[in-house]
């Protein structure tokens, strides 16, 4: 928050500070404490500890403030294991122990349902966090964008709520595979394609924890040409390039370019795989899954194996299951459940990403199940219509964090299933959401699980039944 930007309501004088004791933590993390019947925000500051805080920024009654001097410190406060922290945004509570960002996500969970989504005595349904044994290096999948210093093109994450990239590169949250690919990206394009110093705006690149190998998209600057098509010396400098990084990388299985769309996470409108190879292939518990570079697929596959587990357990025994996954993106739930259903309906509306579940269901020799491609929302009447309303209906639902349009929330309402399991990636939306169907459904339980570590980020999987 700027503080030039919000002069006029500032009630504070210059570098005037004030004491508070944190009690508590919003959506993102930040310490809470109260001053004059304001509410006050400082970042990087524990429950339980005493700071001077100097305002930097006030806007309606709250006050956003820094830490001036911790004059009591929380047992809980930790030296950052990455001197990035502060500026790349993207782990923001490093300055917590493990099991303080374990409370942390839990209480944002918690706020969250009882505050947006005002569901009662909510405290009892909230499960023990599903945590990680070692909460670094998890992270399959990174976007890293290109900046050029003295000469020397590095890759890097954007700093917070700017557009400058951070030109040291956090390698804590990202295997040995993807922090190697990096490295001999830069060294060969400094080293011997200067030419692409200038158009490459960034890659993303994921890795396979199963197959140790890894996919490289490169992102080149939106051309000229209005066709969107490379220009032939830029295209055949990709291809020399791809030709001698596959002398110094052999854990490179997938590689192609995109022209830049200019989003945070780009969409691949014009994707080229130069590469023979063109998917990955990853493996949780006994299901392999097969994975193009444009499908999503979870970030985390760790906790995903144990979210899939936990999802298992959700299911009733001895009972006839038909199962509909929305926005089931590869498969990755409903091909792990298949075996204790009798059919499986996966909605999802990337076209690769159902192709990629078709074809897992084949080399999983899953013969129960059904792909659609579209919007959930449009979709699921027709795809529930199709159901014996005798067998034990269950519905998934895993939407992006925007959560779902309340057309298809309407529908599930109408197909009135026996069992909902709404898998989440924000609270904020998950207690939107929840607030629609519990009138209808009752909230049995909510399993917070942490796919995120060192971010404010939390996974959270919620069981209801109808009422
Ligand atoms: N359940 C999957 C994917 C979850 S991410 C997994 O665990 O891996 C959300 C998915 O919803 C993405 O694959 C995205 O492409 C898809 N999606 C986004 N909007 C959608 C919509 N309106 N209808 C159907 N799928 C949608």
């Amino acid at each position: 928050m700027n503080k030039k930007n919000l002069k006029t309501s500032f009630s504070f004088s210059e570098n005037n500070t004030f004491t508070g004791e944190i009690s508590g933590y919003t959506h993102q993390g930040l310490g809470v404490t109260r001053y004059q019947n304001k509410v006050v925000f400082v970042p990087y500051a524990l429950k339980g500890e005493i700071i001077e805080i100097l305002p930097i920024a006030e806007k309606k009654n709250i006050v956003y403030g820094q830490i001036a001097k911790i004059c009591k410190q929380s047992p809980h406060r930790t030296t950052p294991a990455c001197d990035l922290t502060k500026t790349c945004g993207g782990c923001a509570l490093q300055h917590a122990d493990y099991t303080e960002q374990l409370n942390i996500k839990t209480e944002i969970i918690q706020n969250a349902l009882e505050r947006l989504g005002k569901q009662k005595n909510i405290q009892d349904k909230i499960k023990p966090i599903i945590s990680m044994t070692e909460p670094y290096h998890y992270r399959n999948k990174g976007v890293f964008r290109s900046t050029l210093k003295n000469g020397k093109l590095s890759l890097g994450f954007l700093e917070e709520n700017t557009h400058k990239v951070v030109d040291h590169r956090c390698t804590l949250l990202f295997p040995a595979e993807i922090n190697n690919l990096l490295n001999n990206l830069e060294k060969l394009i400094n080293q011997q394609f200067i030419s692409l110093q200038k158009c490459l705006s960034g890659v993303v690149i994921r890795t396979s924890f199963y197959e140790k190998k890894s996919s490289l998209i490169l992102l080149i600057n939106n051309p000229k040409s209005k066709t969107k098509k490379l220009a032939v010396k830029t295209e055949n400098a990709i291809k020399e390039f791809y030709k001698s990084l596959q002398t110094t990388t052999n854990s490179l299985k997938i590689f192609g370019y995109s022209i830049d769309n200019g989003e945070v996470n780009p969409l691949y409108t014009n994707l080229k795989i130069l590469s023979r190879e063109q998917v990955l292939t990853e493996q949780l518990g006994n299901i392999k899954y097969e994975i193009s570079p444009e499908s999503f697929f979870q970030v985390n596959p760790i906790q995903t194996e144990k979210m899939l587990n936990y999802i298992k357990s959700l299911l009733p025994e001895n009972k006839i299951l038909r199962i509909i996954d929305a926005y089931s993106g590869i498969g990755t739930i409903g091909l792990a459940l298949a075996e204790k259903a009798k059919t499986v309906d996966f909605i999802e509306i990337i076209p690769k990403a159902v192709k990629n579940t078709e074809k897992n269901c084949q080399i999983n020799q899953i013969k129960n199940a059904n792909c659609y491609c579209g919007k959930a929302e449009n979709l699921f009447k027709t795809v529930s219509n199709n159901h014996a309303q005798t067998d034990h209906q269950v519905v998934i639902i895993d939407p992006p964090r925007k959560g779902c349009q309340p057309q298809l929330l309407q529908s599930i309402l109408d197909f009135s299933p026996e069992q909902i399991i709404y898998v989440s990636c924000n609270p904020a939306t998950l207690a939107r959401d929840l607030a629609y169907l519990t009138p209808n459904y009752y909230l049995e339980s909510v399993q917070p699980l942490d796919m995120f570590p060192q971010s404010y980020h939390v996974e959270n999987i919620v069981s209801m039944s109808k009422k």
